[in-house]
C-alpha cells in the first residue's frame, strides 16, 4: 500500500471521530464521501480541502503543482484575513502544459517554479499541492520538494492530496498529515509558558478571531498557534510546545488535535466561538486543560470574572434589539456548531427559530439543539432547494442564515438572507461577533428593499391584463391561464 493510500485508510477509521465510531468495519473502509446528488453542488475535491486548511498560513507561498485550472478551482475562495503578511493570497501554479507531461518535463518545471519563488519572493516556506494530472504521471514531489528544500535552504512542503483521492473534507485532513509529518515540531520555541494554546480549526474568517484573542489576552492566555487563521509559518512549527488546544472545526482537522495529543501530550477539547454562552464554555475549557496542566488555578477565578462581565455587557447591547426583533422567525440552514451555538443567543433576544439543520452536526451538537429548541421537530437533516422555497415563500421564516449556495433561494422567494458560512462579510465570533450578528440580522429585516420587492408590479395590476402576475409558490400553478390572457389580449401596445 502506497504512504498515500495508508494515509488516506487512517482517516477513515480515525477514532477521535464519533461518526467514525459509530459505523461498522466495512462501512468504515468505505470512507466518508457520499456520491453527488444530481441537481445539487458537488463541493469541492481532495485538493481544494488541502488548500482551504493550509492556505491561510499567511507568509508561506501556496504552489499548485498542476495544469493552470486547479489553482483557479481553490483560489481565495474563503474570506480568511492576515494581520500582516500577503503573500498566501499570491496564486501561483506550474501550469503544466501537455507538452510539459508528454516530454516528461514537469518535476523540472517544479523545481524551476520553487527556485523563481525564492528568488522573487524569499517565502518563510513553499508548500507545493499535488493535484490529479501530477499525481496520474507519477511526479515525486516528496523527492523534488527535499531536493528543493536542500537547495535552496528553506522548507519545501509536499502536499499529497490529489483532487481523486476524495472529498474536500478528506483534503482537510490529509492537510493536517502533511503539517504533522514535515512541518509541526520543526522548530523549538524559546519561549515555552505555561499559558501556551493552539486554537485547531480556526480560519479568522473576516478577521473574527481578533475579537476572542483580546479576551485570551486580558487573562494572559498566548495563542502560540491558531492554526490556520492568520498563522505564521514558524508558530506553527512550534505548536508542539502548546499546554493545550481547542479545536473550533471538529469535522476538519480532528485528526491533528488527537494526534498531537498523542505524540506531545498536548490535550484537547472541542468548542466553538459562536454564540454567548459557547464563547464562555470555551474559555473555561482553556483555563479547565490549562490548569490540568500545571497553570495556576487562579486562572480559574479570573476566567470567570471576565465571563460575567463581558457577558453582562453583551446581552446589554443585545437586549436593545429585542423590540425590533422579538417574535421574528428564524431559518438556520448552516450546521455544525452554529446549528446550536447561535439558537440560544436568538432566543434569549425574543426570536423563534422555525428550523435548523443539522446536516454536520455531530451526537453532542443534536442534542445540544434537543435541550434548548425543546422541540426535535425543528430539526432537520437537509431540505431539498424546493422544500426550502416552499418553506421561504410561504412566509414561514422572516430571515434566513444559511450559506453562499442557498442565498438565491430566499432571494427568489422574497425573504430577508443573511450569510453566516465562510464567505460572509462581518465577524460572528465571540461576545461581540454575536451583537454584530444579531444587528446584521435586524438590518436584514428592516431593509425597505424587502417591502419594495413584495409590492405587486406595476404591470401586474395593469387594466389590460387585468389580473396580477403570481407572487408566491402557490400561485405559480396558475401561470398557464395567465398567459392564455396574455395571448387574448393581442398586442401590449395598443392599450
Ligand atoms: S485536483 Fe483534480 S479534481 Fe481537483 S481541481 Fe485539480 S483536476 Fe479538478
Amino acid at each position: 500500500m502506497s504512504l498515500l493510500a495508508a494515509k488516506i485508510q487512517e482517516t477513515f477509521v480515525e477514532p477521535a471521530c464519533e461518526r467514525n465510531r459509530r459505523k461498522d468495519a466495512d462501512t468504515r473502509k468505505k470512507g466518508c464521501s457520499k456520491p453527488p446528488t444530481p441537481g445539487a453542488a458537488a463541493g469541492g475535491c481532495a485538493f481544494d480541502g488541502a488548500k482551504i486548511v493550509l492556505q491561510p498560513i499567511t507568509d508561506v507561498a501556496h504552489l499548485v503543482h498542476a495544469p493552470l485550472a486547479c489553482e483557479g478551482n481553490s483560489w481565495d475562495n474563503r474570506g480568511a484575513a492576515s494581520s500582516g503578511a500577503t503573500l498566501w493570497r499570491t496564486s501561483f501554479t506550474t501550469d503544466l502544459t501537455e507538452l510539459d507531461i508528454i516530454m516528461g518535463l514537469s518535476e523540472r518545471k517544479l523545481f524551476q517554479a520553487l527556485r523563481q519563488i525564492k528568488e522573487a519572493y524569499a517565502p518563510s516556506a513553499i508548500f507545493v499541492y499535488a493535484t490529479c494530472v501530477t499525481a496520474l504521471i507519477g511526479d515525486d514531489i516528496e523527492a523534488v520538494c527535499k531536493h528543493a528544500a536542500e537547495k535552496l535552504g528553506l522548507p519545501v512542503v509536499p502536499i499529497n492530496a490529489p483532487g481523486f483521492v476524495g472529498s474536500k473534507n478528506l483534503g482537510n485532513k490529509l492537510a493536517g498529515e502533511a503539517l504533522l509529518d514535515h512541518v509541526i515540531g520543526t522548530v523549538e520555541p524559546d519561549d515555552v509558558g505555561p499559558y501556551d494554546i493552539n486554537i485547531l480549526g480556526e480560519f479568522n474568517l473576516s478577521g473574527e478571531f481578533w475579537l476572542v484573542k483580546p479576551l485570551l489576552d486580558r487573562l494572559g492566555i498566548r495563542v502560540r498557534a491558531c492554526i490556520p487563521g492568520d498563522a505564521r509559518y514558524r508558530d506553527v512549527a512550534s505548536a508542539h510546545r502548546a499546554q493545550a488546544a481547542m479545536l473550533v472545526c471538529s469535522t476538519a482537522l480532528i485528526n491533528l488535535a488527537r494526534k498531537m495529543e498523542e505524540r506531545w501530550q498536548i490535550p484537547f477539547f472541542e468548542g466553538s466561538f459562536y454564540g454567548i454562552t459557547a464563547t464562555s464554555e470555551a474559555l473555561r475549557g482553556i483555563a479547565e486543560l490549562l490548569v490540568k496542566k500545571g497553570a495556576d488555578e487562579e486562572i480559574l477565578k479570573r476566567t470567570e470574572t471576565l465571563i460575567a462581565k463581558e457577558e453582562a455587557i453583551a446581552w446589554k447591547r443585545l437586549e436593545t434589539y429585542r423590540p425590533r426583533l422579538e417574535g421574528k422567525r428564524v431559518l438556520i440552514n448552516s450546521g455544525g456548531v452554529k446549528s446550536w451555538s447561535l439558537v440560544h443567543a436568538l432566543m434569549e433576544i425574543g426570536m423563534e427559530i422555525v428550523g435548523t439543520s443539522v446536516k454536520k452536526s455531530t451526537v453532542e451538537d443534536k442534542e445540544r439543539i434537543k435541550q434548548v429548541l425543546k422541540d426535535e421537530q425543528h430539526m432537520f437533516e437537509s431540505m431539498a432547494p424546493r422544500e426550502l422555497y416552499a418553506m421561504l415563500s410561504e412566509h414561514k421564516a422572516d430571515i434566513m442564515l444559511s450559506g453562499g449556495r442557498t442565498q438565491f433561494i430566499a432571494l427568489k422567494a422574497k425573504t430577508p438572507w443573511l450569510d453566516i458560512n465562510q464567505e460572509r462579510h462581518h465577524p460572528y465570533a465571540g461576545y461581540d461577533g454575536m451583537v454584530e450578528l444579531v444587528h446584521q440580522i435586524d438590518l436584514a429585516i428592516h431593509n425597505p428593499v424587502w417591502s419594495e420587492v413584495r409590492e405587486p408590479a406595476p404591470w401586474e395590476d395593469d387594466p389590460c391584463v387585468g389580473e396580477r402576475l403570481p407572487r408566491t409558490h402557490n400561485e405559480t400553478a396558475q401561470v398557464a391561464p395567465l398567459n392564455a390572457l396574455w395571448h387574448d389580449a393581442g398586442d401590449f401596445a395598443e392599450c
